[in-house]
């Protein structure tokens, strides 16, 4: 049987293959994105009281109704932006499938995706598969920025979706205020849909203020911002995300969310309905991570490793350039195998593995681990 791949150069997952690898060689793992604490004992608790109370069967389509007016609440109280739980919220199975179900219902074939590289592993062949066609443009070193103008310049009358990523997930870096307000002209002047990653809305340092694109109203009514409570509560095994946009996009993102997840599972999302309604849950988090990446940058003093200012998400990049010529990938495996400690090479995020000597490091990690990477990255 010859079977045609419709994702033929696309392989396993990054994050897998070095959590894998460091798995295997006993090295720590700095790789995959996940926290090593705990969730918090009060919303287990609330997960086995929702359990035991019965709620174990598929709660509605769109998501638990509870959840719909926490998650409308919080999004209203946050970004002033008006929501209505009943219309413009979609609980997902975390960030992943609300990014896959947007595109699968609002992108066609020949369509184009404008999509900032590096970026999320997960947009290129979102896209693909569902016969749109993505259009990269990479982010300006050495802040990681957009250049509105190659963007203005990129639009063509098949462009019909842009995704951001903001905070930036491998880079650190963050939009601004004027940032959103140029995607807004461009929204608003092309008619385009804007696909707006914010999983690490809460992971934000140095005082800056997340720029959701629920902010900005005119913006807003052309967006779907896609959140997770995986990154705000650590607990990315739960799978829990959800989507905020307005009424009619909703509606199509609902028409490809019901087959393809149908609906989430049912008392974890009651214990979030709960938890949310105290925000104490969540207003800590920027603070709690600054608090690891500064305490992972003070680790890696003195080495010869030059990290790239991390302003949000829970990752920092760190350049070897002055240590080795190995390529990204080749420098990612070395240091798991031989030096025990495991990157994520930050090419695996760009679609022409472009190579600049950054590996990404993930901080979201107790101290002694951070210590002990620190001890092995010093001496590089
Ligand atoms: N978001 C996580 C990261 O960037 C990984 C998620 C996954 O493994 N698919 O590391």
């Amino acid at each position: 049987m010859n079977i045609q791949s419709r994702l033929p150069e696309v392989g396993t997952s990054i994050f897998t293959v070095m959590s894998r690898m460091a798995l295997e060689y006993g090295a720590i793992n700095l790789s995959q994105g996940f926290p090593d604490f705990p969730v918090s004992q009060e919303l287990i608790e609330l997960i086995y009281k929702n359990m035991k109370a019965g709620h174990n069967q598929y709660s509605p389509m769109p998501g638990a109704p509870a959840l719909k007016q926490s998650i409308a609440e919080v999004v209203t109280k946050t970004y002033h932006r008006p929501t209505d739980p009943e219309n413009e919220v979609i609980i997902t199975a975390g960030g992943t499938e609300a990014i896959y179900s947007s595109i699968t219902a609002l992108v066609k074939a020949g369509d184009e995706v404008i999509v900032f590289d590096p970026a999320y592993d997960s947009y290129d062949p979102s896209i693909r598969l569902n016969g749109g066609i993505p259009v990269h443009i990479k982010l300006k070193l050495p802040n990681f920025s957009v250049d509105w103008q190659e963007v203005r310049d990129k639009i063509t009358p098949r462009t019909k979706m842009i995704m951001i990523n903001t905070p930036h997930n491998p880079t650190g870096s963050v939009m601004s205020e004027s940032d959103l307000k140029e995607l807004e002209k461009l929204a608003l002047e092309y008619g385009l849909i804007v696909l707006s990653d914010e999983v690490y809305e809460r992971i934000i340092f140095d005082q800056k203020e997340h720029q959701s694109v629920l902010k900005f109203p005119a913006l807003a009514s052309q967006s779907i911002a896609v959140f997770s409570f995986g990154k705000t509560f650590h607990a990315t095994g739960w799978k829990v995300g959800y989507t905020v946009a307005p009424e009619n996009l909703t509606r199509e993102i609902r028409k490809a969310h019901q087959f393809i997840t149908f609906s989430v599972n049912t008392p974890v999302q009651l214990a979030f309905a709960e938890h949310l309604a105290n925000p104490d849950n969540y207003l800590h988090l920027g603070t709690f991570y600054q608090r690891k990446r500064d305490f992972f940058l003070g680790q890696i003093k003195g080495s010869s490793l030059k990290p790239i200012p991390s302003y949000g998400s829970y990752f920092q990049l760190l350049s070897y350039e002055s240590v080795s010529d190995l390529n990204e990938f080749e420098m990612a495996e070395w240091m798991t195998k031989e030096k025990k400690l495991a990157p994520i090479p930050v090419s695996a995020f760009y679609h022409d593995r472009a190579d600049h000597k950054l590996l990404r490091f993930c901080f979201a990690k107790g101290e002694d681990t951070l210590e002990r990477a620190g001890a092995i990255l010093r001496k590089l």
